[in-house]
């Protein structure tokens, strides 16, 4: 199933969308997407009668498609050719860097450009969604606690990430800089998680253009290894790094001014589109 948070007006609203693309309101099932309650959430909608819920009628907006995320987990360099691009070895072991979850916004919100910043940049991601609580789960059984995918824009200033030292995460947490969504797709509809092609175009011209086969730590293993470390609960997401082709990597950088154009999109979980404005100082 492909879930959504759509907003009318002020409010927004839990919905499904049907074979055709239409999103059906499901308020009368559920309350929210919320993190803690997803497990259950699905369970209800799977077992619902989708012909007979009501049209959403008109959509103003998406949020993203879960809310409450309790944590946004990422992996750095999970790509070889990102790595090269960076600079960097292949990392022997997944690194992990956290995002601040007051960065998570809807897939269509805009980027806001912090007040000073020079190297905003881009990074096409597959979000993985943790469905079932997971401490120190081997890989062999870490795919049952996938609930499901959705799309990530791991939003980058890489001046905070890399010049003004301690960890990424500084470059990685202002406000806007995890639009994720449009949906949350189930992981039975994904029957090759390590087969999505993933692209990222800035104003129409396409930089990143890669595959999650190309990943060095497949889903399972990362499931398996953030689980040693911390306990994954449900609505929490691993952001699984990106393929080449950020702006950083560009000869010269190219990194996002106002009004640049983000589209990403991944193999089955839809695309995103972001425009870059100014943050209020
Ligand atoms: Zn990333």
């Amino acid at each position: 199933m492909r879930l959504v948070r759509y907003r009318q007006g002020e409010r927004t609203r839990p919905g499904i969308l049907d074979r055709d693309g239409n999103v059906h309101d499901l308020s009368g099932l559920v309350d929210d997407l919320h993190a803690h309650k997803l497990p259950g959430v699905t369970a209800t909608v799977a077992a619902a009668n989708l012909a007979g819920l009501p049209s959403a009628g008109t959509v103003d907006g998406f949020g993203p498609p879960i809310a409450g995320v309790g944590k946004l987990i990422a992996i750095g360099l999970n790509y070889r050719d990102h790595a090269r691009e960076s600079g960097a070895e292949p990392p022997p072991q997944p690194i992990m860097f956290m995002k601040a979850t007051s960065a998570i916004t809807g897939p269509y919100d805009p980027i806001l450009l912090p007040p000073g910043s020079e190297k905003l940049d881009w990074e096409v991601e597959l979000g993985v969604v943790i469905g079932r609580k997971a401490t120190r789960v081997d890989e062999a059984t870490a795919m049952d606690h996938v609930l499901g995918y959705t799309i990530v824009n791991d939003v980058s200033e890489r001046a905070y990430q890399l010049e003004l030292g301690g960890q990424w995460v500084k470059g990685k947490s202002a406000d806007s800089f995890a639009p994720i969504g449009p949906w949350l797709v189930t992981a039975d509809e994904i029957a090759n998680a390590q087969g999505l092609r993933l692209t990222a175009a800035v104003n129409g011209e396409v930089f990143q253009d890669g595959t999650t086969a190309d990943m060095i730590f497949p889903v399972r293993h990362l499931v398996s290894y953030v689980s040693r470390f911390m306990t994954l609960h449900p609505g929490d997401i691993i952001c699984t790094g990106t393929p080449a082709g950020v702006g950083m990597g560009q000869k010269p950088p190219r990194f996002l001014r106002p009004g640049d154009q983000v589209r990403l999109e991944v193999d089955g979980l839809g695309y995103q589109e972001q425009t870059v404005v100014p943050a209020e100082a």
